[in-house]
């Protein structure tokens, strides 16, 4: 094990600090690269150790080996990643853009050494024989599967066609984001008090807080933060300013110029398809979905098939009620996307006497805070106590968590305010993975978001989607708080990304579960909670708006999976693809995209989720399933199945197969019904 001490870069050193934290006050931009280098070098020549190792193969000497390596680099990409997600800089984005081809190319080395998969090989042949115990096995079965598909069973000559795709996907993807990220600073719509027509009060503070942030105090921001910018398509009673910001939001990524990502994911789509066909798959997607639940295209796409023809004639349904609402204010306009919100909102209102403004007071965030740690409490016997410490940036907090016992379980960091050095959007990432190897080692996990900040001396107040993505978001928290592996390669996130997003989607329920609503949804002037008939309307609105919901989301899925199951995707004009299949798939021209190609980062910054993000709905079908499983105990809570939980889901990591895991929870694999049921799409007649 190497360790360098190096006093000159903090970055090397031990991390000293409460709860082992890095000492982020003495980081700088030009720490990193250096430290890079060096953490590189030392895990390169740990690997040729492994590699070279004159012993007959064993698990500790090969498998053991490799999880103890590489510590260096993991503390030092970490927190290199935690900043350049959630405090970047011109700085830093400049490291990302030279470290990431040489994380690639690293990652090359140890996937695609001969002599080390010939030791994996060998001892993965003789598995059977060598007294594993089943984490062990896990282990090696998940090792082997890995080299297989980066390609150490391939020729030198496809291995280096692999290396070099590798490389520029790495650059590629970092462009796309940085790209994405600039297109968002660089807009701001700036309104006089007479341009806020509709817009309630908590969006007009927000919007002022945001002009002051950029220099312009008295004035009101709108910017490109999904919080703003929906907040001000929701409420704006002006169509020229809504239509402005529309076109602004979902033009990110498609403007020309520099920042321009069209051109990006052409090369993106050609790459990653020439890599499947190396590996022996027809397209992208079947590469990608071998190792994943669901295990092909089809299966995915039978799943989003069911759901866009209930979706598509529920959204129908919903625009008809919705032009209604416009020929009713004497609008003499087919309702266009910028309209939508806007209406939906309108129509709301008039349904359930229920609008945001009246609800949004009621959700203030330190609440639900609070409300999703009792949450944790009341399922897993956790605690959270609020600690000062030193972190990144002011704004970030962090509570020690700890056992029912009062041992020490992890720490928690929550980053929720918007700001301009932030990407956009709302994540879970680690400073540290749980796992026993080297020590009991206790997780440091992170929820980025962003929420809209409020004034000085003011609380900042969510809308109910917001809150919902505070739930989401400390769902994966747990996930990764929870974990109880001993190898970090299982630890905690470490699933199949079709399986990733259950731990969060199911602990959204438990926001609507009234005990926890009651307790803690209280009005930010009066600290009253939430009146009984407030609450149940509220409650009552769960599946309204889901036609537009789900065909905004679905069409997503659809055309990521059309866009890398293609086997032949050479000169791919995306503006074209992206139009063609849409009119395809019979999209309705009222409603865009949640996530248009030219700034679709779950596919393209990094591509975590390329042909992966119909795993969101593949999860709900699991999540709508789970929660079935305490609803039909009559206790949101009930302690056997939280038990159960918390065994097979939230602690397991990738201890299992994902269908064995969720069998063992639930003692059988899920059916589509809750997820229907959950959208209101159960009775659409199609
Ligand atoms: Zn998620």
């Amino acid at each position: 094990m190497t360790s360098p001490h190096t006093p000159d870069n903090p970055l090397l050193a031990e991390w000293t600090g409460a709860f082992g934290l890095p000492p982020f006050a003495s980081i700088a931009p030009e720490h990193f690269r250096p430290a890079f280098d060096r953490a590189l070098a030392a895990h390169r020549a740990e690997i040729d150790a492994v590699a070279e190792n004159p012993e007959p193969a064993s698990f500790d000497n090969i498998i053991a080996a490799l999880e103890r390596s590489g510590r260096d680099l993991e503390r030092v990409s970490n927190v290199f990643f935690v900043l350049a997600g959630a405090d970047t800089s011109d700085a830093i984005e400049a490291v990302e853009r030279e470290i990431s081809p040489l994380l690639a190319r690293h990652s090359n080395a140890l996937y695609l050494n001969p002599k080390l998969y010939a030791r994996i090989a060998n001892l993965y042949g003789r598995r059977g024989g060598l007294g594993l115990s089943p984490e062990q096995a896990r282990v090696l079965d998940r090792y082997h599967t890995r080299f297989v598909r980066a390609g150490a069973a391939l020729d030198k000559s496809a291995q280096d066609r692999l290396a070099a795709i590798n490389e520029r996907l790495a650059s590629l993807g970092t462009q796309f984001g940085q790209n994405v990220l600039a297109d968002e600073k660089s807009y701001v719509l700036l309104l006089e008090e007479g341009d806020l027509d509709g817009l309630p009060d908590f969006a007009r503070a927000a919007a002022r807080a945001a002009a002051a942030e950029r220099g312009a105090p008295g004035k009101y921001a709108i910017t490109l933060a999904r919080s703003s910018c929906e907040t001000f398509l929701q409420f704006s009673a002006r169509r020229d300013l809504r239509e402005k910001v529309f076109q602004a939001w979902i033009k990110r990524g498609e403007n020309g110029g520099v920042t321009d990502n069209r051109a990006l994911i052409a090369e993106m789509v050609e790459l990653r398809a020439e890599r499947a066909k190396l590996l022996g798959f027809e397209s992208f997607a079947d590469y990608r979905l071998d190792d994943q639940m669901a295990k092909t295209p089809a299966a995915a796409r039978e799943l989003l098939d069911e759901v866009w023809r209930r979706a598509r004639a529920k959204a129908a349904a919903e625009r008809d009620s919705l032009q209604d609402i416009v020929a009713g204010d004497g609008g003499n306009f087919p309702l266009a996307p910028h309209d939508w919100r806007y209406y939906a909102e309108k129509r709301r209102k008039a349904e359930f006497d229920l609008d945001e403004a009246e609800i949004k007071p009621y959700f203030q965030l330190d609440r639900m805070i609070e409300a999703a740690f009792e949450t944790a409490r009341r399922l897993f016997g956790l605690t959270f106590t609020l600690v000062a410490v030193p972190l990144y940036h002011p704004d970030a907090r962090a509570w020690e968590v700890k056992d029912a016992s009062g041992a020490h379980v992890g720490l928690f960091i929550g980053d929720y305010y918007a700001r301009a050095s932030k990407h956009s959007g709302a994540w879970m990432t680690s400073l540290r993975d749980q796992e026993k190897l080297t020590g009991k080692v206790s997780p440091i996990i992170l929820n980025v978001c962003n929420f809209s900040k409020p004034a000085a001396g003011e609380s900042a107040l969510l809308s109910f989607d917001d809150a919902r993505t505070l739930f989401h978001e400390f769902g994966h928290g747990l996930h990764g708080l929870l974990s109880n592996v001993t190898y970090p390669l299982l630890s905690g996130t470490a699933v199949p990304s079709d399986f990733v997003e259950l731990p969060s989607q199911l602990y959204e329920h438990w926001l609507e579960v009234p005990e926890i609503l009651q307790a803690y949804a209280r009005h930010a002037a009066t600290g009253e909670p939430m009146p009984k008939a407030l609450l149940d309307r509220l409650l009552a609105t769960r599946t309204y708006g889901q036609g537009f919901a789900t065909v905004e989301y679905t069409a997503c899925a659809l055309v990521d999976l059309d866009l890398h199951g293609r086997r032949d995707p050479t000169a791919l004009n995306v503006t074209e693809f992206e139009r063609e299949r849409l009119a395809a798939l019979n999209m309705p021209a009222e409603i865009v995209m949640r996530h248009r190609l030219p700034h679709f980062q779950h596919l393209f910054s990094g591509g975590g989720y390329a042909a992966g993000y119909y795993s969101y709905m593949w999860s709900e079908v699991l999540d709508a399933d789970a929660f079935e499983a305490f609803a039909e105990t009559g206790d949101p809570f009930n302690p056997a199945v939280a038990q159960r939980l918390r065994d097979f889901i939230y602690s397991a990591g990738n201890l299992r197969d994902a269908g064995e895991a969720y069998k063992g929870f639930r003692g059988r694999l899920p059916s589509v019904d809750a997820l229907l049921k959950k959208r209101g799409l159960a009775d659409v007649i199609v």
